[in-house]
């Protein structure tokens, strides 16, 4: 639903006393998923909805949920942002658009996870690769400059993946029940199993891209002019980095 006035991306539900905003400082949970929490709801794997609003240049959006997850859709963005697309997107002259940019360099290292955002005059650009040791997965890498109506057509229908062994393991412990070959694609030893076919040759890379986009928007203003670039993100990675772009951006 359209948002009144400058709240950013929020849930809302009746369970709710009051609305829930996806924001870094509310996030409760990395593991395979992003989680925000008011201390007595959580709701699950906001990344993919928020990804969607974030990669259609939405900075206000109320969103009504039941239940305490997104729909896992297909296991993309695109059943997100194209029903976004569909209900229209709402320019608001009045009110003053907050934008979050950076002065200097900015990286951030752990492990084999690799992070950093510099200035770029050029509006915003990503480089990201994913890389595994699995033969079949080996190292992906993916530019993309954003940009809406790209977003919609490289990023969106990038759906998650997961490895059989990993699948197995979850669903042993109660996990992932819910987990087909509608809403993921699974990578087993010697083969990928994705549903119509891998959309992406680096679709793997791109819905790491996909994750990255809305762990960001958690930061709660949209960014401008940085270029991004990451090595192995994952969820903790994304939003302690979204954490650290925040506390060094620049105030505009
Ligand atoms: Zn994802």
């Amino acid at each position: 639903m359209p948002a009144e006035g400058p709240t950013g991306i929020r849930f809302l539900s009746p369970l709710f006393k009051e609305p829930l905003p996806a924001r870094l400082d509310r996030v409760t949970g990395t593991v395979r998923g992003t989680n925000i929490s008011d201390g007595a709801n959580t709701i699950h794997t906001v990344e993919h909805l928020l990804s969607a609003a974030a990669g259609l240049g939405l900075d206000d959006l109320d969103i009504e949920i039941q239940g305490e997850e997104p729909p896992a859709a297909d296991g993309s963005a695109l059943p997100f942002a194209a029903a976004l697309r569909k209900a229209g997107l709402k320019e608001k002259p009045d009110q003053e658009r907050r934008t979050l940019t950076l002065a200097g360099r900015l990286e951030m290292t752990k492990g084999d996870t690799a992070y950093a955002a510099y200035p770029s005059p050029g509006g915003v650009s990503f480089k990201l690769t994913y890389a595994h040791s699995h033969p079949l997965v080996g190292s992906q890498t993916v530019e993309f400059a954003m940009d809406p109506d790209e977003y919609l057509v490289r990023v969106a229908p990038a759906r998650t993946f997961g490895f059989s062994h990993e699948l197995e393991a979850l669903k042993a412990a109660g996990l992932a029940l819910g987990g087909s070959l509608d809403n993921a694609i699974v990578i087993a030893d010697k083969e990928i199993l994705a549903k119509g076919g891998l959309r992406f040759a680096d679709e793997f890379a791109r819905h790491k891209l996909l994750d990255l986009i809305g762990d960001l928007a958690l930061a709660g203003l949209p960014l401008k002019n940085l270029r991004i670039e990451a090595v192995r993100p994952g969820h903790a990675g994304n939003v302690n980095f979204a954490k650290l772009l925040s506390e060094k951006a620049a105030p505009l």
